[in-house]
């Protein structure tokens, strides 16, 4: 399904209905349970993502800064799925919400067991759009997502407790047991403008 770009407004208002909530509530599970109704809304329509932050790159996964919270208290990145791409299987060290825009994808959760080996943690997850799922160091932080989708380019929005491109996070070799550092970074050094609003000012010229 291909999208055409209407407007950053939704995107702009999820933003600051964020940084309002980020200065109100500082605990994770407040955090959890007030972000996905706001995150569920954005993803609910799909015309807001700009052209640039939806392209898929034929090796790799694409993370795109859409907005990172000045104090570095949320972050909101979109991930772009090219056909058969997955994650190394990963942690976040701080709470993440995944929201689905389009096309699917699946994910699934680790834990370590008695033995510390690591295992899968209940059944594989398949997010379609409007779908919102949580992960976090209380609800279970290691999973590995994939595209669903074997012929087509998926994308989901993320939201994080940080500047998740730059937090010192981990990734894990069940076979081996090595679990490696890692920080992410981002795919591209541009962000969307959220502040020309200059075409909704004209309309209101007389
Ligand atoms: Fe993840």
């Amino acid at each position: 399904m291909t999208s055409t770009f209407n407007s950053i407004k939704p995107l702009r208002n999820f933003i600051t209905s964020m940084t309002k909530l980020v200065g109100e509530v500082s605990d994770e599970q407040s955090l959890i349970s007030l972000t996905t109704p706001l995150l569920k809304a954005l993803v609910a329509k799909d015309d807001w993502l700009p052209e640039f932050c939806s392209i898929p790159n034929t090796d790799f996964y694409q993370q795109y800064l859409l907005h990172a919270d000045p104090l570095e208290r949320f972050s909101v990145v979109s991930f772009v799925w090219g056909p058969g791409q997955k994650t190394p299987i990963h942690d976040h060290c701080t709470w993440g919400l995944i929201g689905m825009l389009r096309g699917s994808e699946k994910a699934q959760k680790y834990q370590y067991d008695l033995n510390g080996a690591l295992i899968a943690d209940g059944m594989e997850a398949t997010l379609k759009p409007g779908d919102v799922e949580a992960v976090s160091p209380t609800l279970g932080d290691i999973h590995i997502v994939s595209n669903a989708l074997p012929d087509q380019t998926s994308i989901s929005i993320h939201v994080y407790g940080a500047n998740i491109g730059a937090v010192k996070r981990h990734v894990y070799e069940p076979d081996t047991g090595l679990v490696k550092n890692f920080v992410s970074g981002y795919s591209s050094p541009l962000v969307p403008n959220l502040w020309d609003r200059s075409s909704e000012m004209r309309s209101e010229l007389i």
